[in-house]
């Protein structure tokens, strides 16, 4: 799960990490947010309207959900697990709410909080990024200062300051993730019970 206020270069990391990974599974969310300019429905969000996604929600159809920023957002259950019972790792770009819930329910669950250089560096992010309107802009720097106070939830921190360094260190937690004594021991199956390695129980 990468997790980060809006303009920490989240999802321009997160692009560039699915490019050298292709193997790892993106999580595309739905959300009654409206699409931005270049946005488009299935590939970015599942854009749908506050009745679709409280159909959603009461169908238990998404794995976590959470209002942000006045809009709601959430996880489709259905690719998730599909995903993971066929071996892929699947990459989730959601807020502290939802890493929370996910994390309740999968404790083998990865976190990852993406941080701003400095406060002045998100203000830019989100102005130069020109698109969004300015209130809904100052709401999301307001708010960025409470999301920042849940970076502890996650297991590893990204200052995102140079972009290929952040992503280097995006990758060496995929690298890390996958060479976990449960991830090798499922993908290497064999050669742990040739060798005799017992099963562990508990998640590490
Ligand atoms: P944006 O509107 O800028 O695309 O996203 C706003 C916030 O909603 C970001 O922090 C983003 O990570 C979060 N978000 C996006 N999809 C989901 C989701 O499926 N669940 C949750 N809980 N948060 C999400």
């Amino acid at each position: 799960m990468v997790v980060a206020p809006s303009g920490a270069g989240k999802s321009s990391l997160v692009n560039a990490l699915l490019r050298q990974r292709p193997d790892i599974r993106l999580s595309i969310s739905c959300t009654t947010r409206p699409p931005r300019p270049g946005e488009s429905d299935g590939q970015h969000y599942h854009f749908v309207t506050v009745e679709e996604f409280e159909r959603l929600r009461d169908e238990d159809a998404l794995l976590e959900w959470a209002e942000v920023h006045g809009n709601f957002y959430g996880t489709p259950r259905a690719g998730i697990l599909e995903a993971t019972q066929a071996g892929s790792d699947v990459l989730l770009e959601i807020d502290w709410q939802g890493a929370r819930q996910v994390k309740a329910r999968f404790p083998e669950a990865i976190g990852v909080f993406i941080l701003p250089p400095s406060i002045e560096a998100l203000e830019a992010r989100l102005n130069q990024r020109g698109q969004d309107e300015p209130h809904v802009i100052a709401r999301r720097l307001l708010a960025a200062g409470g999301e920042f106070a849940h970076a502890p939830e996650c297991e590893y921190v990204i200052i995102n300051q140079h972009f290929s360094a952040a992503l280097a260190d995006l990758d060496c937690i995929v690298s890390a993730a996958r060479l976990r004594f449960r991830s090798q021991a499922a993908r290497h199956a064999g050669l742990f019970s040739q060798l005799g390695i017992p099963p562990v129980s508990a998640p590490r």
